[in-house]
């Protein structure tokens, strides 16, 4: 069907935030998704494409702005895709994370729960990540200010995000809010000097262009990481600018390069050379009880740490005080990552078993539990839907709570029939998608109530919400 055939739809309200970032419209019964809009816009909608139960649309004209709305404050909103809801207020923003949760526990879940707890409000908004990987393009999006330029004035070369949906595009950043300084300033700099030099940035279809990827990384504790990804061996060239960082940036604990001759961006199969400090950075995590001892985890390049270390504690500390441990728990982490709930209970339960599937996360865990002279954990590699056996139950025991932080997709459905012949007394889910939350629990709600539901916001700007629900054994 051509665009023009699609329908176009006149004076249409806005009445939801929407589930993936996208605002909601109704039309006729059929629901509207709508970017960058917010609940009581009314728009003209022009479809851009068309499925049986919904269709996607895009504003084209705006009748009414709504009260609602707020300036946004970031410069790229509305071409970059990574802070979606700024133009709404982070009270707004709250209220429709905390909304999500109860649609998808009413429409997809259709079970039970207690009144859901207010969502705990991140304590920083902006500056909250600690982890920006970015990407250099000889094909930058071009703005309309761009385009009015003479060709020969018009810069083609960037370092920024991509584009959504364009994975050859790459929007050149002059500020992002996300990380503290000096993250903008490592990344201005290393454009700069690079683009003085002449040097090529690379193009992801003719697989041409020297300078790849920037990775910038830090931790509450102080620590900043920076990974320069090269296409190809130039030692000259790599030394030149591996010496203009460190000299400019002595804050850098860990600066480190790669040279990926692949055609894929991912790095966590390439060697990490380290040009100066350590191989890796250090985070500390506050105790979940007064009195209790800090923790620390060491955060290797591609380690996976959660992104908004400010509001990790409290997602954790929620966890464990929905688990109301006495001390004498056996207790499953599953989906352990790097163990970082693993070692954050393990000293106040009699022992704790992470499992996870990516071997190095594991190796990880098991440096953090040593770190931090913890004894009474265990590890394993592998896939849960496989490992969490009976026989894994009769190796390790019978776990009294089962703590699962799955990813997007949720659990597996042998990882959920698993959980319901271990019957664990509790089982604390922290999930980041609440849909597949609810579909989960769904399939657990006869033997379990759901006792206990605590949103937490990780990522402000963003329609993401991690939520924290506590299930009691019937
Ligand atoms: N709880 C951790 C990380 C949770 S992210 C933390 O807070 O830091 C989810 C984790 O699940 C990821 O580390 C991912 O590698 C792992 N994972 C995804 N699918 C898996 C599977 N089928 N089996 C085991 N682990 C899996």
């Amino acid at each position: 069907m051509s665009r023009r055939q699609l329908p176009f739809f006149e004076n249409v309200t806005i009445i939801d935030a929407g589930a993936e970032g996208k605002a909601v419209a109704r039309v006729n019964d059929m629901v509207v998704f709508v970017p960058f809009c917010v609940p009581g816009d009314i728009v003209d909608i022009q479809v851009i494409s068309k499925r049986k139960s919904y269709c996607e649309g895009k504003a084209i004209k705006f009748h009414h702005y709504s009260e609602l709305r707020v300036e946004p404050f970031c410069e790229h909103f509305g071409t970059c895709g990574g802070c979606r809801w700024q133009n709404l207020s982070y009270e707004q923003q709250l209220k429709y994370k905390q909304k999500q949760i109860d649609d998808h526990f009413t429409r997809i879940g259709k079970f039970p729960f207690p009144p859901i707890k207010p969502i705990l409000a991140s304590p920083l908004t902006t500056g909250y990540r600690n982890k920006l990987e970015y990407t250099f393009s000889d094909r930058r999006w071009l703005n309309a200010d761009d385009m009015a330029l003479p060709d020969d004035e018009r810069q083609s070369n960037g370092l920024g995000f991509h584009i959504p949906t364009l994975f050859d595009r790459v929007l050149d950043i002059k500020h992002c809010y996300h990380q503290p300084e000096p993250s903008n300033a490592i990344r201005l700099a290393v454009r700069d000097f690079t683009l003085q030099k002449g040097w090529s940035f690379y193009n992801p279809r003719s697989h041409e262009g020297f300078m790849r990827n920037l990775l910038i990384r830090n931790t509450l504790a102080g620590d900043w990481m920076v990974i320069v990804v090269f296409a190809y061996e130039a030692p000259e060239e790599v030394s030149q600018l591996m010496t203009f960082i460190a000299d400019s940036f002595p804050q850098i604990t860990s600066l480190i390069y790669v040279i990926n001759t692949k055609q894929n961006d991912t790095i966590t199969d390439q060697e990490m050379r380290l040009w100066k400090g350590l191989p890796y950075i250090t985070e500390v995590l506050e105790a979940p009880v007064e009195g209790g001892r800090k923790l620390q985890f060491r955060i290797g390049p591609v380690s996976f740490y959660q992104t908004n270390p400010h509001q990790a504690y409290y997602l954790y500390k929620t966890a464990f005080d929905l688990a109301d441990f006495k001390g004498d728990e056996l207790v499953y982490d599953l989906y352990c990552g790097t163990g970082t709930i693993t070692n954050f209970v393990a000293p106040y339960v009699k022992k704790a078993v992470g499992v996870e599937y990516v071997p190095s996360a594991i190796d990880d865990a098991h440096i953090n539990s040593e770190l931090n002279n913890i004894e009474n954990t265990v590890y394993y590699a592998g896939d849960l839907a496989k490992v969490l056996n009976a026989e894994f139950v009769i190796q390790n025991g019978r776990p009294d709570v089962i703590i699962t932080d799955p990813p997007r997709n949720g659990m597996h459905e042998n990882v959920v029939k698993q959980i319901l012949e271990i019957e664990p007394q509790k089982v604390v889910y922290v999930s980041c998608n609440p849909a597949t939350q609810a579909r989960d629990i769904a399939l657990m709600i006869e033997k379990y109530e759901v006792t206990a539901v605590q949103p937490v916001d990780m990522f402000p700007h963003t329609h993401h919400v991690e939520n924290v629900v506590l299930l009691t054994k019937r």
